[in-house]
């Protein structure tokens, strides 16, 4: 750990402070840049010295300092998730332009992981502008993470210094698979059940999975995400009593499965392909 991780994951907290506010405002339709922070019981507006990340919750016992009525440990947590996301992917990537992409793509991850959780929704004001980040951005992307793994075999993610630089296509295909795949698995499940299973949202979501991982890792996020949605499912049907109808929040596990992909999708793949 160099000071230069160190100060990376600083800004990530930071940075998770934003996310926090977006959390909170963008499925409420407020703006995200005004008025500043204030607390949601009695709207007193918070001071600088009461909104550093994570310090603040603790020296506050996690309550207002007005009205005292108590912050949600989401605040801390999202502040956590988000230092420790941008640290991994300054480790990954040892500050070469894919570190700075993939530390926004999880900013974006995390944002609709916890609104979705929250509110049951993938607001398009999210996916449809982090769509199109992952398209233009993809020349700064490690071409490992579009790399055909499956016809070369090759076993570790190739250093930025090494691979050449992504064109769109590699990007606008992910996003029209990732999406597309994910429509069709829904149309599907509606005709046969004669219910909505899935929203379009997620198909939003995963054309912006897509969009930044390529096709491969968007299609082992909809796999990774749906094999964690049955099983917590299943849990929740055996041993909490809830129904199969019970509604699970899908975005949140695609967002899960997607940083899991991020990070363990390639090495995954080199090892279930590699000869044996
Ligand atoms: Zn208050």
């Amino acid at each position: 750990m160099s000071i230069l991780h160190w100060l990376y994951f600083l800004f990530g907290l930071v940075c998770g402070s934003f996310l926090n506010v977006c959390i909170y405002r963008i499925p409420r339709r407020e703006s995200i840049v005004s008025p500043g922070s204030h607390c949601p019981a009695c709207g007193s507006r918070i001071r600088p010295w009461d909104n550093i990340p994570l310090l603040s919750y603790i020296f506050l016992r996690g309550r207002c300092r007005a009205c005292g009525s108590p912050i949600s440990p989401r605040y801390p947590a999202v502040e956590l998730i988000t230092g420790l996301a941008f640290l991994a992917c300054a480790k990954q990537w040892a500050f070469t332009p894919p570190t700075f992409v993939n530390s926004l793509f999880l900013a974006l991850i995390i944002v609709l992981v916890f609104v979705d959780f929250e509110h049951q929704i993938l607001p398009d004001v999210v996916t449809l502008p982090g769509a199109m980040a992952g398209i233009l951005l993809s020349p700064f992307q490690a071409e490992a993470v579009y790399r055909d793994f499956l016809t070369t075999g090759v076993t570790a993610a190739l250093p930025w210094e090494l691979s050449p630089p992504v064109h769109w296509t590699g990007a606008i295909v992910g996003a029209l698979i990732g999406g597309g795949i994910l429509f069709i698995f829904g149309w599907a499940y509606e005709r046969i059940r004669r219910r909505a299973g899935l929203g379009m949202g997620d198909v939003k979501m995963m054309s912006m999975v897509g969009a930044f991982l390529g096709w491969r890792l968007a299609l082992m996020t909809i796999f990774a995400g749906s094999l964690a949605g049955s099983v917590l499912g299943l849990f929740l049907v055996l041993f909490k009593g809830k129904t199969l109808q019970h509604k699970l929040a899908f975005g949140t596990f695609l967002g899960a499965g997607a940083a899991a992909m991020l990070f363990l999708g390639l090495p995954f793949l080199g090892w279930y392909t590699a000869p044996r």
